[in-house]
């Protein structure tokens, strides 16, 4: 069997051309869409993440404000940045680009940010809503990975999801996702005994660690579906996942390739909550 692969790019690109129409009818209302993007230091990997989003943002006319502090940048400093974002009417969303640099604190500045411009949903607003099931703030990178499976009509109701990595950013908001869909979910982490035993179990294998390739054709069950949200950079630059995708596609039945997999949906699901923040804003 050769795996259906899942075209990340394909399925935001038809997203994004559905946000686009939206915002061109919010714009019709007076209703102007705009992300903040605050990126402190000048970590290389994080300014490529932030262009390439402020790119995206410009090509679906979301107005970007870009502020870019120094490494050496206080607590207070940042902290005072968000508070004026917070109430400035142009800023529908803050995006607040991770990890920050060492000796500044992640979770006070995040809490900081208003849970109505928490576009990241990485606030305790946010994470609550989402445990609670209520309507919030889903963080990008999980909803995305629930709109690709959407995308291919992969339903977890009844399926076994097993999800590797439990961050705050990705594992554990997906394993939530997953439940709520109904899938029956196993999450793992580096502590975890029998991984291999609990991979090659799944329907819809999950993967979010930061090792390359650490998921082999072994770990997979034939005929799963495989998302890998890994980013991983060779020392030759090459960017690769979690999963061997080589092997790995010849026993799934779906799987995600990276790069063209996760990463495009993720953006695609900043933008997304640019817009819901805008509208929320207006009272639509
Ligand atoms: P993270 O905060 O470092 O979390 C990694 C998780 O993997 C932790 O829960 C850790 O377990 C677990 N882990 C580490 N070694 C393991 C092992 N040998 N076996 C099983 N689990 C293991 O990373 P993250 O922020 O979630 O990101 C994970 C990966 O996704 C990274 O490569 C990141 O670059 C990528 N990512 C991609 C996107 C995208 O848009 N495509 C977005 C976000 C992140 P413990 O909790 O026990 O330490």
């Amino acid at each position: 069997m050769t795996a259906q692969i899942i075209d990340g790019k394909k399925i935001a690109h038809d997203l994004k051309e559905d946000l686009r129409k939206e915002i061109s009818s919010l714009k019709a209302q007076g209703i102007n869409p705009g992300l903040a993007v605050i990126l402190v230091g000048d970590d290389p990997a994080s300014q490529k993440y932030v262009a390439s989003k402020e790119k995206t943002c410009e090509k679906l006319s979301i107005a970007s404000f870009h502020y870019g502090l120094p490494a050496t940048t206080t607590q207070k400093e940042l902290g005072e940045l968000i508070d004026r974002l917070n109430v400035d009417k142009k800023v529908s969303g803050i995006l607040l680009q991770l990890p920050l640099p060492k000796g500044l604190n992640e979770k006070e500045a995040i809490r900081r940010i208003s849970p109505e411009k928490d576009v990241d949903g990485l606030g305790p607003l946010s994470l609550g809503k989402l445990v609670l099931d209520e309507p919030g703030f889903i963080s990008c990178t999980p909803h995305g990975v629930m709109k690709m499976l959407e995308a291919c009509n992969i339903d977890p109701a009844g399926k076994h999801a097993v999800v590797v990595g439990r961050s705050v950013l990705v594992g554990k908001p997906l394993s939530l996702l997953l439940l709520r869909k109904n899938a029956t979910v196993t999450i793992c982490h580096s502590k975890t005994a029998n991984l291999r035993e609990i991979c090659a179990s799944a329907d819809i294998l999950c993967v979010a660690v930061g090792r390359a390739k650490m998921i082999t054709a072994d770990m997979i069950r034939k005929g799963a579906v495989v998302i890998d949200v890994g980013i991983n950079v060779s020392p030759d630059g090459r960017i690769t996942g979690d999963v061997d995708f080589e092997t790995a596609k010849e026993k799934a039945a779906y799987i995600s390739p990276v790069p063209g997999g996760v990463g495009p949906m993720t953006i695609a699901m900043l933008m997304y909550n640019t817009v819901i923040a805008a509208k929320m804003q207006s009272g639509i």
